[in-house]
């Protein structure tokens, strides 16, 4: 498949503190992947096997990769495997959103990496205004910087009106995770 299908990539941002900015970016990747573009999830800060990892093994044209630990990040003191693994999938970012290979590329909790300071807000800036313009980028994740919303095409807010979780349903497999 020729890379370079979108005559306009833009900026879109996922964030808020409602539930569906991951699915909705899955759901984005998936739509494009449909009409044969090339996508790419890099997943920051998750480290388990969540549904989508088994279904885009199904679908041509999707990849999902992660970066992090099965583990919660110390906002106050993270880890030093954190924030290597965070500076590891933001070079891969890089990479793959100047390779010419992708035409979306979809940063899974990017924004929340930037609150938690183990991705640098000036590089995601840079990364960002540096884009090439077929390049669709997705940034999704809570606390999305107002820098970022300001450089954003577009920007959508979930708002949490309630969520299953403060009635005590838990996370099940295949809706959470
Ligand atoms: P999803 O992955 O379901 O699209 P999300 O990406 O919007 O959710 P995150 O902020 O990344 O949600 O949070 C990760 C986890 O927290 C998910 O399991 C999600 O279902 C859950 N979650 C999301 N919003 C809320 C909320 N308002 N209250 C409690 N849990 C939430
Ligand atoms: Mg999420």
């Amino acid at each position: 498949m020729a890379p370079g299908r979108l005559r306009i990539g833009t900026v879109q941002v996922l964030t808020g503190n409602g539930k569906g900015k991951t699915t909705s970016a899955l759901g984005c990747g998936l739509r494009a992947a449909g009409r044969g573009l090339n996508v790419l999830m890099l997943q920051f800060m998750k480290g388990r096997v969540y549904g989508e990892l088994e279904a885009v093994k199904h679908v041509p044209r999707f990849e999902i990769l992660q970066f992090g630990r099965d583990e919660f990040v110390d906002k106050d003191n993270p880890a030093a495997e954190d924030k290597e693994l965070a500076r590891i999938g933001f070079k891969k970012a890089c990479e793959a959103v100047g390779s010419g290979q992708y035409d979306m590329v979809i940063l899974d909790e990017v924004n929340i990496a930037v609150d938690y300071g183990l991705v640098g807000l000036e590089e995601l800036l840079d990364l960002v205004e540096g884009k090439p313009s077929h390049v669709e980028l997705i940034l999704t994740g809570r606390y999305a910087h107002p820098e970022i919303q300001r450089v954003a095409d577009t920007v959508t807010e979930m708002l949490d009106i309630k969520h299953h979780f403060a009635s005590g349903i838990e996370a099940r497999e295949g809706i959470e995770y």
